[in-house]
């Protein structure tokens, strides 16, 4: 059987970065369906609300205020996950009841003092300073001894359980690798053994050259839909260059990094004229102080929407105990994609 022969009946895809396993099964999307895009209407576009305890000059819940920033700006959550001094404590009862203890730092930095501007609609240079921040901050997390993780997130809309509208994202510093990054430097560290090259070099070499799953691209990055996507519109976010960490990224790596998350973002708004919910994030090597050569930077977008600003995708029964499951296949949602305007709706709704 071919790639091609693959787009009719029901296949399991293999997830390298995580060695795991999803289901397609494109011959659902046959199931009658009277689709239609229902536009919800744009959100009441306040520039500052008196509410919000991100807007510049307001009073958060711990008690603290926010100066009256004019660009980005970055606190430490009040109701931190995690908190910087834990106790000590590593224990085992017989395997089975195990336990340690974690440090961590958990930090929240505002995009801009706009409450309405997320990234598809700020101006490129806006996007740069948000760019500029995530590096500063990496490179000063990193200079805390016992920080080996760095994870950069941010979570879009209600449906991914964002607290605030006002944009912003998060900054967790931990001591210890989580899950995913984990799995996912035993993959680098095997591929690159294995093959003596980077997993994630080859597939971006593999994915441009096919060409089927590109999203959008320009010459420091490109996003494609992986072959192995999930979430029906997954894209994984590519650094054309070879580094393991945003530091490493030059200027004008850094200014193409915020040319390419308009370029998908503005795309995702546009794909149901909503603001397009998700959580992306971006995996770095650890910093741990070792060089990670076979660590390739990226980030990864998970949207929840299947088929209208409404219809969101569940990963429930056979997902939560089997294996994850998806109709359209990572071609057709890549198709989608790509043929987005690059203008955002509401400015082109503006402009007419
Ligand atoms: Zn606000
Ligand atoms: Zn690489
Ligand atoms: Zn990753």
């Amino acid at each position: 059987m071919n790639h091609s022969q693959l787009q009719q009946v029901p296949h399991r895809r293999f997830n390298p970065l995580t060695r795991e396993w999803v289901m397609v099964s494109p011959h659902r999307t046959e199931r009658p369906w009277q689709g239609r895009v229902e536009k919800d209407a744009p959100a009441a576009a306040v520039r500052y609300d008196p509410a919000c305890y991100l807007c510049p000059g307001n009073e958060r819940a711990g008690g603290a205020r926010n100066p009256k920033y004019t660009s980005t700006f970055v606190f430490d959550n009040d109701f931190a996950a995690l908190l910087p001094d834990a106790h000590h404590a590593d224990l085992n009862e017989a395997d089975l009841l195990v336990a340690r203890s974690e440090s961590g730092l958990c930090r929240v930095v505002c995009f801009s003092p706009r409450h309405d501007l997320a990234i598809p609609m700020m101006t490129p240079a806006k996007v740069r300073q948000v760019v500029n921040i995530w590096c500063e901050q990496s490179q000063q997390l990193e200079t805390i001894p016992w920080v080996r993780h760095i994870q950069i997130f941010e979570n879009r809309g209600v449906l991914m359980g964002a607290s605030n509208p006002h944009p912003h994202c998060q900054i967790w510093a931990n001591e210890s690798l989580p899950n995913i990054p984990h799995r996912e430097l035993s993959a680098f560290e095997a591929y690159s053994k294995g093959k003596k090259s980077c997993l994630l070099c080859d597939y971006l070499k593999l994915e441009l050259n096919k060409k089927e799953r590109v999203v959008c691209q320009n010459d420091g990055f490109a996003v494609v839909v992986p072959y192995w996507a999930v979430w029906p519109f997954e894209t994984l976010l590519l650094s054309k260059r070879h580094s393991g960490a945003m530091e490493e990224l030059s200027s004008d790596e850094r200014s193409l990094l915020a040319d390419i998350l308009q370029k998908i973002t503005v795309r995702y708004d546009n794909l149901f004229e909503t603001p397009f919910p998700y959580s992306m994030g971006f995996h770095q090597r650890p910093s741990d102080g070792l060089p990670h050569a076979e660590c390739h930077f990226h980030a990864h977008y998970y949207p929840p929407l299947l088929r209208s600003a409404t219809v969101r995708k569940f990963m429930v029964g056979y997902e939560m105990l089997g294996s994850p499951q998806r109709d359209i296949t990572p071609e057709s949602a890549a198709g989608r994609l790509a043929g987005l305007s690059e203008i955002h709706y509401l400015q082109r709704s503006n402009s007419t």
